[in-house]
């Protein structure tokens, strides 16, 4: 229990933040977070902070669940650490596998875990090129995914990614990965109806597919609803379009369920919520509700079965399948499931949000209210009718954080997009008080 001044300076001398602007947070000092209950944050000072980004998507179950502790704690006492290498197994991996197994859609019965979101879409990318070579296709290695997509923070990760600020940092994309534009309706629609759009931005996928030469392409790589890019929701026609597009040219599809899965949409994957069949699903974030760090890729059964009858698949990590986070994903998913959390999410909690979510859509600064599931995102702009950009792209966004921040609420800033996506388990009365502090900071950014 250090006074929090000492924290901040210990923290200024050997921590390294990740996407944090280092002389930025030494002029204001770190937040220091201490602990957490429900939906509410508490800082080193006392203050209460309404935590409307779920940690970083992926608090669905919310904070303080004395049920995964215990259960963290049996498992750390009865076998802390083994793994699955060398044709071993334990039982935490194999009941995971199992319940992934049927909750997932479909065919999708087979789990390779990692130990993050990052990590499993570096091992989609093995898997679908290793998949069209053992097929006699070792051309098909080029994965097509988007701009403004986020994969993740390693080296083949977050050249899926299609962030440019991070491309620049350190010699991304690597080799043999192209991006298409995303289907951003409402900054980038220029004139088309959604569905026209959707349309349009689908079909770029057919396009490139023909530049490049389908006998080039192993797999098209896409979150079903866009989260760190600004929560993009596509136009309706957009995923049957790619869909159609992945099956005609022989191509994989991989959905990255990172932030959508585990309830988020209101069902268990966004490929529920859209229909989806993809060959792989990345998950990690709420499959454990964030308590500790795991992730994976759900595996057709098909495709599946082609990587395990050629031999020895080279790849694995220390920490895949790690049995203390096998056992508190499946604790949390039972949790998921007993306390109809995700039935909840659909029916009540995310039409109620929906609604008062909408009506930020009246403020003078923000252009768009939009929201699916419990994930939604606020266009900010200086002029509703035109939709025009502020004069330094971010500004805004980043002082409306820094003010909702000071007024107790978290969220998050994606240029001048504000994007929430609460504890899944979220009350109608914390709904209010979520809306209530949007408000406020917003009026107050438009008093500056
Ligand atoms: N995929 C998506 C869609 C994500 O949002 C993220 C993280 O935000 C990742 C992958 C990377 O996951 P991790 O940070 O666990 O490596």
């Amino acid at each position: 229990h250090m006074p929090t001044d000492e924290l901040r300076a210990l923290d200024a001398a050997h921590h390294i933040h990740p996407f944090s602007d280092t002389a930025q947070m030494r002029a204001r000092g770190a937040r220091v977070i201490t602990q957490a209950e429900g939906v509410w944050l508490t800082d080193s000072e006392g203050n209460r902070i309404l935590d409307g980004m779920a940690g970083l998507w992926c608090v669905n179950i919310g904070y303080g669940r004395t049920e995964l502790a215990d259960v963290a704690a049996r498992q750390m006492a009865q076998l802390p650490y083994y793994n699955t290498f060398f044709m071993t197994t334990h039982p935490p991996a194999v009941a995971l596998s199992a319940k992934l197994a049927q909750i997932a859609p479909g065919d999708k019965n087979r789990v390779f875990y990692a130990g993050s979101g990052s990590e499993a879409n570096e091992t989609n990318i093995r898997l679908a090129r290793h998949y069209w070579h053992l097929l006699g296709h070792p051309e098909k290695k080029t994965i097509i995914a988007r701009k403004n997509g986020y994969h993740g923070s390693t080296m083949g990760a977050a050249s899926l990614g299609g962030m440019a600020g991070m491309h620049a940092q350190g010699g991304m994309p690597i080799p043999d990965i192209v991006h298409i534009d995303q289907p951003h309706w409402w900054a980038e629609g220029g004139g088309m109806s959604p569905e026209e759009f959707g349309l349009a931005r689908a079909r770029q996928l057919e396009e490139m597919i023909d530049q490049l030469g389908e006998d080039k392409i192993a797999a098209f790589i896409a979150e079903p609803i866009q989260g760190a890019g600004g929560v993009i929701i596509p136009p309706e026609t957009y995923w049957p379009e790619i869909t159609r597009i992945c099956r005609e040219h022989h191509i994989l599809l991989i959905a990255d369920e990172v932030i959508c899965g585990f309830g988020r949409t209101g069902h268990w994957f966004g490929t529920d919520y859209y229909d989806l069949d993809p060959d792989i699903m990345t998950i990690a974030k709420g499959l454990s509700s964030g308590y500790q760090p795991i992730g994976g890729s759900i595996v057709r059964e098909s495709v599946a079965q082609v990587i395990e009858d050629g031999g020895e698949f080279n790849h694995g990590y220390t920490y895949s399948s790690h049995p203390v986070a096998a056992a508190v994903a499946l604790e949390n998913i039972r949790i998921l499931e007993e306390e109809k959390v995700i039935d909840r999410v659909r029916s009540e909690t995310a039409p109620y949000l929906q609604q008062k979510w909408a009506s930020l859509a009246d403020h003078p600064m923000v252009g768009e209210a939009r929201m699916a599931g419990l994930m939604g995102a606020l266009e900010l702009t200086p002029e509703k009718a035109s939709r025009a950009k502020f004069a330094e792209e971010g500004a805004v966004g980043l002082m409306t954080r820094e003010r909702c921040f000071a007024n107790g609420l978290v969220m998050r800033h994606v240029g001048d997009k504000m994007i929430i996506s609460p504890p899944l388990v979220i009350s109608k009365e914390e709904v209010d008080r979520l809306i209530e502090l949007a408000w406020q900071s917003l009026d107050e950014g438009m008093a500056d």
